[in-house]
């Protein structure tokens, strides 16, 4: 795989170790673990998906490259949408601390689960509503959301760190771009488009 991802010009010592590091396949059905290791995304129950490995590897590349390789282990990233939690394993083998949060009960306990063996000490999987991110963990160095939101929570924008980077697919009318945000000042947050990405949609509330 990560002959894979250098070849989509993944560069990133820390992240292509981090992806070595985690077996994917920990982190889908059985039926489908013979696929674990393409660079497709997967289903993983209740409508939703595993985000593909070249996305992951892509979205924590561009949150990490402007932080220092020493001061990795000090930073603190929030991610929404934890799913299975393979996004949430790789971020931990990255980041000094990670918060990830699931609106779906049933997903955030099978990714709590599937987790356990891996046995991540700065890993934090919270169970709600993750447009209103984590107040009490904040601010963050980086938040990397992992749905299609028509917007991007002012509370997640307000909870960044001075400076830091979030990522976000946003749906416009039926396509998606990535978008990246960039906190330079305390009141400046300057936006800029990437390109057409496929996410699940970010919804509201919690079941
Ligand atoms: N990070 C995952 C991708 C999961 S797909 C991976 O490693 O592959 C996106 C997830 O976002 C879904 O599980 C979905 O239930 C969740 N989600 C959607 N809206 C959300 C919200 N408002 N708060 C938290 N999670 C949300």
């Amino acid at each position: 795989m990560v002959h894979a991802l250098r070849a989509a010009g993944i560069r990133d010592e820390g992240v292509l170790t981090a992806m070595n590091a985690v077996p994917r396949h920990l982190f889908i059905d059985a039926g489908l673990a013979s696929r674990a290791y393409e660079d497709v995304a997967l289903p993983i129950g209740h409508g939703q998906t595993i985000s593909k490995p070249s996305t992951v590897a892509r979205m924590i590349e561009m949150l990490v490259v402007p932080i220092a390789p020493a001061q990795r282990r000090q930073a603190c990233v929030l991610e929404v949408g934890t799913g299975c939690g393979y996004q949430a394993a790789v971020l931990a083998a990255v980041f000094g601390e990670v918060i990830s949060i699931e609106r779906v009960r049933a997903l955030h306990e099978a990714a709590r689960a599937n987790l356990r063996a891996m046995r991540l000490p700065n890993l934090r999987l919270v169970f709600g509503d993750g447009r209103l991110g984590a107040p009490t963990a904040a601010p963050f160095d980086a938040i990397i959301v992992a749905a299609a939101g028509d917007s991007i929570a002012d509370e997640l924008l307000t909870q960044m760190r001075l400076p830091s980077r979030l990522l976000a697919p946003i749906d416009e009318g039926g396509r998606q771009a990535l978008h990246l945000v960039e906190r330079t000042g305390r009141d400046v947050w300057q936006l800029t488009k990437l390109d057409t990405v496929r996410f699940v949609p970010l919804r509201p509330g919690t079941t």
